[in-house]
């Protein structure tokens, strides 16, 4: 068996993973996710035990974002410029990767969950996958031709722009963007907007119909430029109405129209790791580092 160990650095807490080339997990501590100097030393005293302990061959780190991942970039490793109090500019993956020495990938959480969904989970067998989380905020994962996108930076179609529905006055939450996906749907867009916490609405309530419109545009602007085989929905808003992905698939069938041709079923799924796709994705971020990708 081999040993390899992942960081899923979140907003609110820290998973970290000792798992298999299976996806194993053979043992797991969490972190809250507090200031960097104690998270990230937190994060080091579990890891550490377990390199005195047999070890691990390599370290993945999926992380929330914005991240610096130009490896000719002085900054490459850090999060950049996240709202997030503290963490702006905190330097991660070199830290860890002088700590211990062994290969290291790092990426953003989506990616990471989308690598793993495309190993163990619902999108296996695909070179072209997106990964969508709807939480507290809007990520997306996106593998294009097996690997992650890159260029100025990661996929941020979450914080695309999208056309409202005709007569849609509220400005959105964002605090960049007003009314991008995320100012949107998130989990606190919908509470802002109907006033109270989205899990207490029915499933009739008009927001929906934002959160859905919203997010099925995303998807139809996914499809067009980069052509994932299968998009895959999760996130607490998701997995708390789960209803909401066969209404956002119906409406990015009507969206394309005739258009693009879509696979008749499976197109917009969950995913099939459930919860476990966030703790997996730095193990398949590490495994696809070591090449076991092309096995
Ligand atoms: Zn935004």
């Amino acid at each position: 068996m081999r040993r390899i160990a992942g960081v899923e650095l979140g907003g609110t807490k820290c998973i970290v993973v000792l798992a298999d080339e299976q996806g194993r997990i053979a043992a797991r501590d969490t972190i809250p996710t507090l200031d960097p100097a104690g998270t990230l030393a937190g994060i080091e005293a579990v890891l550490d035990g377990w390199w005195h302990d047999g070890g691990f061959e390599a370290l993945g780190i999926a992380s929330f974002g914005p991240l610096d991942l130009d490896r000719a970039s002085l900054t490459y490793g850090n999060i950049t410029s996240t709202a997030k109090p503290g963490w702006r500019d905190t330097p991660v993956a070199g830290r860890l990767a002088a700590r211990y020495g062994v290969p290291l990938a790092f990426d953003t959480d989506v990616n990471g969950a989308a690598f793993a969904e495309r190993r163990w989970g619902a999108g296996q067998g695909f070179d072209d996958l997106a990964y969508v989380t709807v939480g507290t905020g809007v990520g997306v994962g996106l593998i294009v031709n097996g690997r992650t996108t890159r260029g100025l930076g990661h996929c941020e179609a979450g914080h695309m722009r999208v056309a409202r529905l005709p007569g849609a006055m509220w400005p959105g939450h964002c605090p960049y963007h007003g009314d991008c996906v995320e100012g949107l749907a998130a989990g606190p867009a919908i509470a802002a907007c109907a006033g109270r916490d989205g899990a207490t609405l029915s499933d009739e309530d008009p927001v929906w119909e934002q959160v859905v419109e919203a997010l099925a545009q995303m998807s139809q602007a996914l499809v067009s430029i980069a052509g994932p085989r299968r998009i895959l929905f999760g996130g607490g808003v998701i997995v708390s109405r789960p209803v909401l992905i066969a209404r956002i698939e119906a409406r990015l069938r009507s969206l394309i129209g005739d258009y693009l041709k879509l696979p008749e079923a499976d197109f917009v799924m969950a995913p099939g790791l459930g919860a476990l796709a966030g703790p997996l994705g730095p193990i398949a971020l590490a495994l696809d580092v070591m090449g076991e990708d092309r096995l």
